[in-house]
This record gives structure tokens, C-alpha cells and sequence, in this order.
């Protein structure tokens, strides 16, 4: 854990935005924790997870069929391409997940579910990605004001 620290933050001075390194670090946080999400057969009925609309639920750890996930308790929709990227994160070199450009609706999405499924994990809300959380909102609102203030010059 103190080996994936070190390169996370030597990732983290270097890179062009936080996100990709930071889930990185998580799903890996993850697997050294023994809490490796199960991302390629339902957690349900064993079956290989078919490229379609599947389900996470943060309580078994892992993705469950349409079958099996529609009616489960907890479970919540993960799209294809949320899925694809978390799996390959979790089977990938970080050389290779650096490069990737995510469309901001998977960003979000990835994001929120490791959010949760880490909650889960720990019983209690982290702080620091509260505090991220938070930060963003801050980023958000100012950019919007920003962006308001510029509007009402231009007019
Ligand atoms: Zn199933």
C-alpha cells in the first residue's frame, strides 16, 4: 500500500487532471484491501457479463446480470462503457490507463461508483474524498460565476 502511495502521488505532480490516477489508486487500494470488485461474471448466476446494461451492487462486491441485478436490493445500473473502463483499469499497467480520454458522463459514473462501493467497504463516509467532493462543488459554482460574470460583460 505504501509502494501504490508513492507512485500515485509521483502520478498525481505529474499528471494533466487527477481523476484517471485517482481511480487508479482506488481500484487498486481496493485489491490490496482484499476488496477487488468482481467486474466480469455475475456475482448472481456465475455467467460471463454480457456488453450490455449491467448492475453494481456495492454489498457482494461486483456486477450482476440484467437478470439477476433488475430486482436486487441495491443494485444500481452500470453502463458499458463505465464497465470497460473499470475493468480495464483493473487488469492494466497505469502507462496505460494514463493516456485515456473519458467522456465526462464516465468520469462522473466510474467515479461515483467507487465512491460508494468504498463507503460500503468502510462503513462511514472518507473524509478526503468528502473533501474532494466539496472542492469540486466550490470549482463548479466559481466556474459558473465566471462564466455568468463574463456573459454580463459581453451584454
Ligand atoms: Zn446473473
Amino acid at each position: 500500500m505504501f509502494d501504490l502511495l508513492v507512485a500515485t502521488l509521483g502520478r498525481l505532480s505529474v499528471a494533466a487532471e487527477m481523476r484517471l490516477p485517482t481511480r487508479y489508486f482506488e481500484l487498486q487500494l481496493l485489491e490490496l484491501a482484499g476488496f477487488r470488485p468482481q467486474l466480469f461474471e455475475c456475482l448472481g448466476c456465475g455467467q460471463a457479463i454480457q456488453p450490455t446494461v449491467n448492475y453494481f451492487q456495492r454489498a457482494r462486491g461486483g456486477v450482476l446480470c440484467p437478470a439477476c441485478g433488475a430486482d436486487a436490493a441495491g443494485a444500481s445500473p452500470i453502463s458499458l462503457p463505465a464497465l470497460k473502463v473499470l475493468r480495464y483499469m483493473q487488469t492494466r499497467d497505469y502507462d496505460l490507463i494514463a493516456p485515456l480520454q473519458l467522456r465526462e458522463t464516465v468520469h462522473r459514473e466510474v467515479e461515483e461508483i467507487l465512491y460508494h462501493y468504498i463507503t460500503f467497504v468502510l462503513e462511514k463516509s472518507l473524509k478526503s474524498v468528502r473533501f474532494l467532493h466539496l472542492l469540486r462543488e466550490q470549482l463548479a459554482l466559481s466556474a459558473g460565476m465566471a462564466g455568468a460574470a463574463q456573459t454580463a460583460e459581453q451584454t
